[in-house]
């Protein structure tokens, strides 16, 4: 679906405050802080901001962040985990304001963190603007996904295929599907309007995940790291615009 620029400007004001989210969050996380901590800031932000929260109540999700701590992939519930020196997190979320969505996510060292731990989120914000940068009008769909994996096979690291992004605008997650890897063929044209939400998730080991008991949860199936990131990019006349900075 193609958006009009009035409807690009409402999106990129909820991109705002997602960013904001982000900031706010950013600065609160450090050792010894709940997820449940990290939620709060964010509740704060929304409410400051005049905006809804997306995540909550989505299908029931507790909270208007994702928190998924080292081999958690994404969907992880804010609770009593207390971060720690050393663990990497993804922080998730997004803002509706005037009925329009933004949706991205980041994931940040805390404290001191091992070299590979590093690579990896650096190659998932790599991949993410790799993949972002084929998001021009006349280019196609799985582009995207093609440049985001090279990024991640380049480093050694693995895409998960079960997940990946997807169209943005009144609802959250709308058509299409955007695959984080190059699905065999290259998909529709991408036009000026279309807005997609572009999120790697790149494990350091295999590509397959589980799902933890409390029905959100995925972590990778060998336990190994995963980064995250995520943007929600608008294909404009002069390229890519993406909604979700400050
Ligand atoms: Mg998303
Ligand atoms: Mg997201």
């Amino acid at each position: 679906m193609r958006r009009s620029s009035d409807e690009i400007a409402k999106m990129r004001r909820a991109g705002r405050v997602v960013a904001e989210m982000h900031d706010r969050i950013r600065a609160a996380a450090r050792p010894g802080v709940t997820t449940a901590a990290l939620d709060l800031v964010g509740r704060e932000v929304l409410e400051r901001r005049g905006a809804k929260s997306n995540f909550l109540n989505y299908h029931g999700f507790p909270a208007v962040i994702c928190t998924s701590p080292n081999d958690m992939v994404v969907h992880g519930i804010p609770g009593d985990f207390m971060l720690e020196d050393g663990d990497i997190v993804s922080i998730d979320c997004g803002a509706i304001v005037e009925g329009y969505h933004g949706d991205a996510a980041f994931t940040m060292p805390i404290g001191q963190v091992s070299d590979q731990a590093s690579e990896l989120m650096r190659v998932a914000e790599a991949g993410l603007w790799a993949g972002i940068a084929q998001m021009t009008d006349g280019n196609r769909l799985n582009h995207i996904g093609r440049a985001v994996e090279e990024v991640a096979h380049r480093a050694g690291f693995s895409v998960v295929r079960e997940y990946g992004g997807h169209g943005i605008g009144t609802a959250m997650h709308e058509d299409p599907h955007v695959p984080n890897y190059w699905p065999g063929r290259p998909g529709p044209k991408l036009r000026v309007g279309h807005v997609l939400a572009v999120e790697p998730m790149i494990t350091a080991g295999g590509p397959e995940l589980c799902q933890l008991d409390d029905g959100w949860s995925l972590v990778t199936a060998d336990s190994s790291l995963s980064a995250h990131a995520e943007h929600t990019i608008a294909v404009t006349e002069h390229g890519p615009e993406v909604l979700t900075l400050p």
